[in-house]
């Protein structure tokens, strides 16, 4: 994976090397297949030679040879127009052309014998703004109060939601500490026993300080508009009274934080040429992407289903078949017809652009692509994708899968399982008494519960799990590569800390527990007997007093 912008440039510059080596030969290939042509008259030879010289075309321009990608470029051309005009073309019937397409090739060979570099291989500059988004840390909160006892029922709260989170009681400590991590965010309370202000007046004094504002929220028992107006000079980005609902907080939390709990996007490039597939990938990679190359059409397929990936990049020639054919091959495939799929093309010509675009693509980038330009299509194609995707999928209260698609997840999941003789585990879990909740403390405050349920789920189970909405107050987990007794384990742990977390309704507190069932495919090895297994290890949960997890045994 390519890390940094030397690593992108080392191996840009190994790969030209090895292009300069194979120069001579490629080009040699393309003049045999014409002299095969003309000693045997046969066509196929022609495509040969066509399709050679549009690879060399693609390398050429991906390592500054622009001449030499010129030379093939007129070439490619030149033989195009004749297999398209005329498919039993044998060379006799017209002269000219016959001696354009031998000019073309001398011209290939001369620039072969000497080829001049037009713009050195320099990425550093190009792809200075690429920003890494690193994905797998955890956001950092302080934690800024001096009633101790408070601030670490705060913290404590917020770790179980997968915060990393530091208390500080001093405030000379937290203005040293938030200058080594300017990236945290505050909980700043503004209220001190020895001054009223204390946590508006060094909240200005730090941002004055700092070159990036930080980001701070503030907490107050005292809900007026002077303060709030104070708040925001001090750079505030949320003001929330006192008894402080932890709901309320971790989803202004995770409004700041999101970026980092999204998945990585998956590209998958499709391409003949190693040296384009290497550039492309090299870009997204930089920029915190997740890629998977192919280059030949035949491996697309089981690439496709084993990757998933959340948009494709496409080269509009392939030797076996044209990415317009592959795109609707693609389309063709169940559930893949939202793909987004940008075709890579060396093809400046508008027309052929609308066509293949009315052909089933998304989008159209000419090769070698601005790493800019690549970067933000392939974001925008991808946050649609999944913003629509995830409209179809998605539990509207949670942000979970919802019933249909964790039972699609499920079938799928299985089948994998068992073709990979791996364990997987299902588990049904159901909020207890929740019925009891909508009655004493309101409908809304009952809906809360199951976010802050949701959302527990998803922050303490792995990326690998998934995590469904199964109806009312159940909710589902397939735990891939975790058999029973491990995924008992796990689903344990969430059921001690959420029997613990405190929830708020009128300023009362209050908590809730759930009971779960699981099972395993060992003893469960389809989606039906499993998840009726699930389902009576839960009924017995619950019958043995609830708030406890069971496996299924038979
Ligand atoms: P048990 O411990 O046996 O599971 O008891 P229970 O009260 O949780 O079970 P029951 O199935 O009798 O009640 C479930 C309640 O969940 C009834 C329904 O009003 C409530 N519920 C279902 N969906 C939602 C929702 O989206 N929001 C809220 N607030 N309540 C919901
Ligand atoms: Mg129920
Ligand atoms: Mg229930």
């Amino acid at each position: 994976m390519t890390r940094s912008v030397a690593e992108f440039q080392e191996k840009m510059l190994l790969l030209s090397k090895a292009f300069l080596t194979e120069l001579p030969v490629e080009t040699k290939t393309i003049e045999t297949a014409w002299l095969q042509f003309q000693d045997q008259k046969n066509p196929e030879a022609l495509r040969n030679a066509q399709r050679k010289a549009h690879g060399l075309e693609s390398t050429s321009k991906i390592f500054g040879y622009r001449e030499l990608g010129q030379a093939a470029a007129n070439l490619e051309h030149a033989l195009k127009q004749v297999l398209q005009e005329n498919p039993t073309w044998t060379g006799d019937q017209d002269q000219s052309i016959h001696q354009q397409i031998a000019a073309h090739i001398t011209e290939l060979n001369r620039l072969t014998a000497k080829p001049r570099q037009d713009q050195t291989l320099n990425y550093t500059k190009k792809l200075k703004d690429v920003g890494h988004v690193d994905h797998e840390t955890a956001a950092r909160v302080f934690v800024v109060d001096d009633d101790q006892e408070s601030a670490q029922e705060l913290a404590m709260q917020l770790s179980y939601y997968g915060y990393e989170v530091e208390v500080f009681g001093k405030l000379t400590k937290f203005r040293s500490a938030i200058q080594k991590n300017p990236q945290a965010i505050v909980l700043m309370n503004i209220e001190f026993s020895d001054d009223d202000h204390a946590g508006l007046r060094i909240m200005k004094e730090i941002q004055q300080k700092m070159d990036e504002p930080v980001q701070v929220i503030f907490l107050s028992s005292n809900d007026d508009l002077a303060l709030r107006l104070e708040a925001v000079r001090a750079g505030g980005i949320a003001y929330l009274t006192k008894p402080i609902n932890s709901t309320d907080l971790i989803d202004q939390l995770d409004s700041f934080a999101a970026p980092q709990t999204q998945e990585p996007f998956r590209v998958l490039i499709i391409d003949d040429s190693d040296a384009v597939l290497a550039y492309h990938a090299a870009i997204l990679e930089l920029a915190g992407m997740t890629v998977k190359t192919v280059n030949t059409a035949d491996a697309v397929m089981k690439t496709l289903l084993e990757f998933s990936p959340d948009v494709i990049l496409i080269d509009t020639y392939m030797p076996e078949c044209s990415g317009t054919e592959l795109t609707k091959v693609i389309r063709q495939i169940d559930g893949l017809l939202n793909l987004p799929i940008i075709y890579l093309s060396l093809e400046n010509d508008f027309n052929t652009q609308q066509e293949a675009l009315q052909l089933a693509g998304d989008d159209f980038i000419v090769k070698p692509a601005e790493p800019k330009r690549l970067i933000s299509a392939v974001t925008l194609h991808i946050r649609r994708a999944r913003l629509l995707r995830g409209l179809m999928v998605r539990d509207g209260l949670t942000g979970l899968f919802n019933h249909t698609a964790i039972k699609e997840q499920l079938n799928r999941e299985i089948v994998r399982s068992n073709r990979l003789k791996t364990p997987l585990s299902f588990a049904m879990i159901d909020v207890d008494f929740f019925k009891k909740v909508n009655d004493k403390h309101g409908h809304a405050a009952g809906d809360r519960v199951l976010k802050s349920l949701a959302r527990l789920l998803k922050q303490r189970l792995r990326g690998t799990d998934i995590v469904g909405r199964y109806g009312g107050e159940e909710f589902a987990v397939i735990l891939t590569d975790t058999d029973a007794p491990g995924a008992s384990r796990v689903i344990d742990e969430i059921r001690n800390v959420f029997s613990r977390l405190i929830h708020m309704s009128d300023n009362k507190e209050f908590t809730v527990t759930f009971s779960c069932g699981i099972a395993d495919i060992k003893h469960f090895p389809d989606t039906k007997s499993i998840s009726n297994a699930a389902d009576k290890a839960l009924y017995k949960a619950k019958k043995k007093g609830r708030n406890q997890v069971m496996i299924s045994a038979d």
